[in-house]
């Protein structure tokens, strides 16, 4: 039978949910199996479903995740703890549907990283001067604090705090949102968020990334030394996601201010 894990948030109510689920599905002949699992059952947040997504993002192939939030809707899950039983009968029934996200990948100088909700540069040290080129053509050359370069879904998390626009579910899209840039009379770069096709490959150069750091969703990474920093949505990795029922996309929304 099903063999699954549960990634919590560390609270309370969490806590107490996964004790349940896990009740439940045994009951039912599920295993839970943490190293090897085909279903990872995300209690909490989108934070936390972002962070169960990245224990697994080299076996993405292999699980499926399926998430229940504690606390408001959210966008990586369907069902709230007060629908607990609801979401335990998609897996107890097999009624459940799969979707595919997609993943930003980031390349530095060989080395790669994925992103579900943003790929970011910034600098917070000193003023980052870079070029930006989209599909090999260079835009600008970008000075100020970073780039955010998110994904439809993680358009509502950081990249909303700078002004991006929320993209619509179903839009598959990327958009690149400065950070803090510099205008004046000396120095200009487009200074407005840039929604873009979801084949674009995106590449920052400069000479230095000193003080510099890759965000990846909640990780950091040093950009000290790296040159070149290509970032587009990954053709080999998508994450399974298991729906049992439709959210409309505005109630999201709504819970989210
Ligand atoms: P976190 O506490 O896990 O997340 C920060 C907040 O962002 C939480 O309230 C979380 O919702 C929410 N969130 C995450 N993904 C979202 C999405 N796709 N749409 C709408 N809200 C979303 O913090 P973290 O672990 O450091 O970072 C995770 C994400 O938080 C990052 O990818 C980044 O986008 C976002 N973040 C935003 C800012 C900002 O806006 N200034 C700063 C840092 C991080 P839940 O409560 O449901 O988990
Ligand atoms: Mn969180």
């Amino acid at each position: 039978m099903g063999k699954f894990t549960i990634v919590a948030r560390p609270d309370e109510l969490s806590g107490r949910l996964e004790k349940q689920v896990q009740n439940v599905l045994e009951k039912h002949d599920f295993i839970r199996d943490d190293a090897s699992p085909e279903t990872v059952i995300v209690i909490g947040g989108d934070g936390t479903f972002i962070y169960a997504v990245h224990q697994f993002i080299d076996r993405l192939k292999d699980v499926r995740f399926f998430g229940l939030h504690t606390g408001t809707l959210g966008f990586y899950s369907d069902y709230q703890d007060c629908e607990v039983d609801e979401f335990l009968d998609v897996l107890i029934q097999h009624t459940g549907t799969e979707e595919l996200l997609g993943v930003l990948r980031a390349e530095v100088d060989g080395k790669r990283y994925y992103g579900l909700n943003e790929i970011r540069v910034e600098n917070a040290a000193r003023t980052q001067v870079m070029d930006v080129f989209v599909n090999g053509v260079q835009l600008e050359t970008f000075r100020g604090t970073g780039m955010c370069v998110c994904t439809q879904l993680g358009s509502t998390a950081y990249n909303r705090s700078l002004g991006g626009a929320v993209i619509q579910e179903g839009l598959d899209l990327i958009e690149m949102a400065e950070i803090a840039g510099i205008h004046h009379s000396k120095y200009r770069s487009l200074d407005a968020p840039f929604v873009l096709k979801k084949d674009s490959v995106i590449r920052f150069t400069a000479e230095s990334f000193r003080g510099a750091l890759l965000g990846v969703d909640s990780d950091v990474y040093s950009l000290e030394g790296a040159k070149n920093i290509e970032i587009k949505i990954c053709q080999a990795r998508q994450i399974r996601v298991l729906h049992g029922k439709k959210v409309s996309y505005f109630d999201r929304l709504k819970d989210l201010y």
